[in-house]
């Protein structure tokens, strides 16, 4: 599922959209989301390197 429009700083590493925003108690987030129908993978990060590497090595079992 795509990220919402609440993310900023939005990136698309294959599949897979990158994007960062505020959680319930306010602090950043990095949210690793794959935009293939059918597949399912979202993940949260603490840091934007985690999330950009968990995009980038992301296997999509769609493709
Ligand atoms: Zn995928």
């Amino acid at each position: 599922m795509p990220l919402n429009r609440r993310f900023r700083r939005v990136i698309r590493i294959g599949p897979v959209q990158v994007g960062t925003a505020p959680d319930h108690r306010g602090r950043e987030k990095h949210t690793a989301a794959c935009t293939a129908p059918r597949c399912g993978f979202s993940a949260d990060y603490d840091s934007r390197a985690a999330a950009e590497l968990a995009a980038r090595t992301h296997r999509c079992p769609v493709r």
